[in-house]
């Protein structure tokens, strides 16, 4: 139920739409599947997943001989919860302890909020976490992030405005080695205009992450804004390009009624959705899967 309020705009805005559609055209043609194209597209599913969907849609449809339209909801449905689901789980790798979860994306997406909710999800589940504020290049940054971290009540480590990143986290591991964490939560800055240094940056930082945690402890999360819609495709992509992404923290759902987005994400990034972000509150953060979602859309 909160799933469906936070997505209440992209119910309007996208299934409302196939609704009406649907109900106006009854029959299953090719007018139809123009009209649904239509709908994605604006949606910011982009044209690529837009397009495989219609096909889907169109070959399927012909396959299963559906021709009342109010068939083919169902199909629609059937369609994108497969489009979402990808071979890597949506669920976060955060079953070891200590684990560590890097967080990265573009300043004012809502990183710092994401984080503030993990750890308040985290600490619900019983579980000891700490932060570390690597976002050194504004003071603002430190600055917001501690607030999150006396909001939720957890640790954090922090250095002056300025300092190496690399060398927050560092000190943040052996903190959290010493007080028995089992959770790191990394904040990094999100200065893309320059793609050199983010590259150095975050190399810098997974180097030291590296030699304290297995692969399988460690989760990098990008946190895109789905309000940003086909801007959010551009961003990852670069991010992608310098780092070894794990999964996608949607933020900002509950603002925009163009959801579609989230498919473009699995279909052409290839990378899983795992926390959607639908309010600015402690617990605005939902657990991302394929099924719940579009049914919540649906629904
Ligand atoms: P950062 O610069 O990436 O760290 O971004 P912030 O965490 O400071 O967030 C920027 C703004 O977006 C703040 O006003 C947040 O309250 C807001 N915000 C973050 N996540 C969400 C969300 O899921 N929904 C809504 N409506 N606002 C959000």
């Amino acid at each position: 139920e909160k799933l469906k309020m936070g997505l209440s705009k992209t119910r309007n805005g996208i299934v409302d739409k196939v609704d009406s559609v649907l109900k106006a055209y009854k029959k299953v043609d090719e007018e139809l599947f123009e009209e649904l194209e239509e709908i994605l597209i604006t949606s910011d599913a982009g044209v690529n997943t837009t397009m495989e969907i219609i096909d889907r849609l169109r070959t399927e449809s012909k396959k299963r001989k559906i021709t009342e339209s109010e068939e083919l909801r169902y199909l629609i449905k059937e369609i994108l919860i497969d489009i979402l689901t990808l071979e890597e789980s949506n669920e976060l790798n955060v079953s070891n302890s200590p684990s560590v979860i890097l967080v990265v994306g573009v300043n004012g997406v809502g990183k710092t909020t994401s984080i503030g909710k993990i750890a308040h999800r985290m600490k619900g589940e019983g579980k000891k976490v700490i932060l570390a504020a690597g976002d050194t290049f504004r003071a603002a940054a430190i600055d917001q992030l501690e607030i999150w971290s006396n909001r939720v009540g957890v640790d954090i480590i922090k250095h002056q405005e300025g300092a190496d990143t690399a060398a927050v986290i560092f000190d943040a591991i052996q903190s959290a080695k010493s007080k028995n964490t089992d959770i790191l939560i990394c904040d990094t800055a999100g200065r893309l205009h320059n793609k050199k240094n983010l590259m150095n940056e975050l190399g810098k930082v997974s180097k030291v992450l590296e030699r304290e945690f297995s692969e399988a402890a460690k989760e990098t999360l990008l946190v895109l804004d789905a309000t940003t819609g086909q801007n959010a495709i551009q961003q990852a992509k670069v991010f992608k390009e310098v780092t070894n992404i794990n999964g996608v923290v949607l933020t900002k759902l509950d603002g925009t009624a163009k959801g579609g987005v989230v498919l473009s994400i699995a279909n052409e990034l290839n990378i899983p959705v795992k926390l959607i972000g639908v309010g600015e509150g402690m617990e605005d953060l939902q657990l991302f899967n394929p099924n719940d979602f579009v049914n919540a859309l649906f629904g």
